[in-house]
């Protein structure tokens, strides 16, 4: 069998599906722009999506000349309400985008059977979700389509790379045709990402981490290596040149390997996210509620601090490794929201959550040193 067709069933046996159903791309936010070509978003329409997201996300709405229109999120779940989301429907809505933010889905069965009875589309942004379940059902199997990344923070890695899974099987024709057009990945970018994959093997565990990461973003910035984004993906939303690639043979071979320890991050990431919990709790801040945790994969654990400036300062201080997810509502774009068609205005909770979060670190076999860093500086979190 060739790492292709491995790959595949190795996914499908995840996400319940057949193999015929997943389709890889080069990263996550090529399945989002095919899934929605394949629905026939064109000029004109209206997406709607969580004002909580990664600018890819609107990028490939905007690449179509569809709106994207942003529903603020809850603060328990940080997802989208399907009460917020009905009165934003319009007769131009042919899409809704559900995101499980962190790791969480919720309300996605609601939202999806209402959208059906509505006659619009519904896709599982399920980049943060994936190996996770919602009451008992993978996450990516409620909507007609779900996409998936396998970039370098997300469930397991490929360095970059994505997939989608298409449930309704009247766009497999559409996707099929789509694909054609792919562009295969050029020989440099896929010699780098080779490198960069053995990289991060070698030195994961390094005590260089902090130093290496800052030469990885340093590089990155200077578009030396192959980053997750180009500078224009930040700036614009103009289609980059090269943008609707096809998966390298080395990501298919990587995903392949590095999905079996899915199983056993998924595990940590739960039992350090318990622990995490009753801290914050018995404390009186903000937390992922106790109820939350069985639909939750934790792919990052939020917590919110009044100064997070000081707060990063202290963490690297002690070498408390943070992550910085979603320090805006269109990560990681921090200013000109308009470009994107959001007024922050509109999302108020998630503006005032992005400006208060950390992800606490989650795929440590053992989090004492950061229990403890917590409760010294217990005061700072809100
Ligand atoms: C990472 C991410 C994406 C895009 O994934 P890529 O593989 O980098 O294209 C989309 N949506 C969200 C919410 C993400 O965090």
């Amino acid at each position: 069998m060739n790492y292709k067709t491995k790959y595949k069933q190795q996914l499908a046996d995840i996400l319940y599906t057949t193999p015929n159903n997943i389709y890889f791309y080069w990263k996550g936010r090529v399945a989002l722009y095919a899934i929605l070509k394949a629905m026939g978003i064109k000029n004109g329409d209206e997406v709607i999506l969580p004002g909580f997201t990664c600018v890819v996300v609107p990028n490939a709405i905007k690449y179509l000349g569809a709106a994207p229109v942003y529903v603020d999120i809850n603060k328990d779940t940080l997802n989208t309400d399907i009460e917020k989301i009905k009165p934003v429907i319009t007769e131009k809505t042919k899409v809704i985008i559900c995101q499980n933010t962190f790791g969480l889905s919720s309300q996605v069965d609601e939202i999806a059977a209402f959208a059906k009875s509505k006659n619009i589309y519904t896709i599982e942004d399920c980049t943060h979700g994936f190996g996770g379940s919602y009451n008992g059902k993978p996450n990516g199997t409620f909507c007609d389509a779900a996409f998936f990344s396998t970039q370098w923070n997300k469930s397991y890695s490929t360095g970059i790379g994505g997939f989608s899974l298409i449930n309704n099987n009247e766009l497999n024709g559409k996707i099929d045709e789509l694909n054609q057009y792919l562009i295969k990945p050029g020989f440099i970018e896929t010699f780098s990402l080779q490198l960069m994959i053995k990289a991060k093997e070698t030195f994961l565990n390094s005590s260089n981490y902090w130093r290496l990461r800052r030469i990885y973003r340093l590089m990155s910035k200077a578009g030396i290596v192959t980053g997750s984004s180009k500078d224009s993906e930040l700036k614009n939303t103009l289609m980059p040149v090269g943008y609707f690639k096809s998966s390298a043979n080395i990501q298919l071979k990587t995903g392949s390997k590095n999905i079996q320890n899915l199983n056993h991050l998924l595990t940590i990431r739960k039992r350090n996210a318990i622990l995490y919990t009753e801290l914050l709790s018995s404390a009186g801040k903000y937390h992922v509620k106790e109820e939350l945790h069985n639909n939750h994969s934790f792919l990052k654990y939020p917590a919110l601090v009044s100064n997070r400036k000081e707060f990063e300062k202290i963490a690297e201080e002690n070498n408390i490794v943070l992550d910085n997810w979603f320090c805006s509502p269109l990560h990681p774009v921090d200013d000109k929201f308009s470009i994107w068609e959001l007024n922050l205005k509109s999302v108020p909770i998630a503006s005032e959550i992005s400006s208060q979060i950390i992800n606490l670190p989650l795929e440590m076999e053992n989090i004492s040193e950061v229990l403890l860093f917590m409760k010294k500086n217990i005061n700072m979190f809100v």
